[in-house]
């Protein structure tokens, strides 16, 4: 069994306790709780830029949920904006509003996951309109598929950071 440590600001002070982030010892004064765990003072202050395209699990969550969503209310949507002229252009509108919804909903921090959600979401309700005449072995219109393309590349630029 390990003895105890000292913590790496108070030399003569033991503890049991380590920083998430570097695994120096610290003691209960200078330990800063945060959502990923006990740190020392100066892991706990970096700045949030540090941990861009890192999601929390909650932000996780909700960018899911946005995702869901998107699909589910996105079918109807679909479903009209395909009837409509210029339907790319309206697709890549709607797209790119999902985008900003899923973005947000994950704390806005633009990562790889939220791009992952944004572009499926997008293109989910895209598929459960175009699919069925396509496994009917049925012509679908290159401008819908056109649309879907440009619906869920727009929901991926939503979420790129500025
Ligand atoms: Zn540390
Ligand atoms: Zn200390």
């Amino acid at each position: 069994m390990a003895g105890p440590m000292h913590c790496y600001r108070h030399p003569k002070r033991e503890t049991r306790v380590s920083c998430a982030t570097c695994g120096r010892p610290i003691c209960t004064e200078c330990m800063r709780p945060t959502d990923v765990g006990i740190k020392c003072p100066e892991d706990a202050r970096l700045p949030r830029g540090a941990r861009a395209g890192t999601m929390k699990p909650n932000q996780i969550l909700w960018s899911f949920l946005a995702g869901l969503a998107v699909a589910l209310v996105g079918i109807p949507v679909v479903y009209v904006i395909l009837t409509l002229p210029f339907q790319w252009l309206i697709s890549a509108a709607a797209g790119y509003g999902a985008g900003t919804l899923v973005n947000r909903a994950g704390g806005r921090n633009g990562g790889t996951l939220a791009i992952s959600i944004s572009v499926v979401a997008t293109a989910i309700p895209f598929l459960v309109r175009l699919a069925p005449p396509v496994l009917a072995g049925g012509n679908v219109s290159p401008i819908s598929i056109a649309a879907m393309i440009f619906a869920a590349v727009a929901a991926g630029l939503a979420n790129r950071q500025l």
